[in-house]
């Protein structure tokens, strides 16, 4: 059985988290705190999430894969690029993930 949530709230979750990335964003005063926690550049927060390399992910800071209750956990949500979150990795990513924005990560 797999630990992942795909439950509603989940995707809830993660909508207001990008959209929280884009308000911090839009502002120069806040615009460090959305930027990506991997590499520490700007996201495009213009792009849909998870579907270009700059584009924005949540990722977790804990993987879920270890600490699963803190999967729908805000506290444990930070900003990520698409591809940094991807090469950072934890388990398989699909390397061609970009054309299926429902990776196994999702
Ligand atoms: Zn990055």
């Amino acid at each position: 059985m797999s630990k992942r949530n795909h439950s509603s709230r989940m995707h809830r979750l993660r909508t207001e988290f990008f959209e929280e990335g884009k308000r911090l964003d839009a502002d120069p005063d806040t615009q460090h705190l959305a930027d990506c926690h991997l590499c520490h550049t700007r996201i495009d927060y213009d792009a849909e999430p998870g579907t270009t390399p700059d584009s924005h992910t949540l990722d977790h800071y804990f993987p879920v894969e270890d600490y699963p209750e803190l999967q729908d956990d805000p506290d444990n949500f930070r900003h990520a690029h698409f591809n940094c979150n991807s090469s950072r990795g934890k388990g398989d990513v699909n390397e061609n993930g970009l054309g299926e924005p429902m990776a196994a990560w999702w």
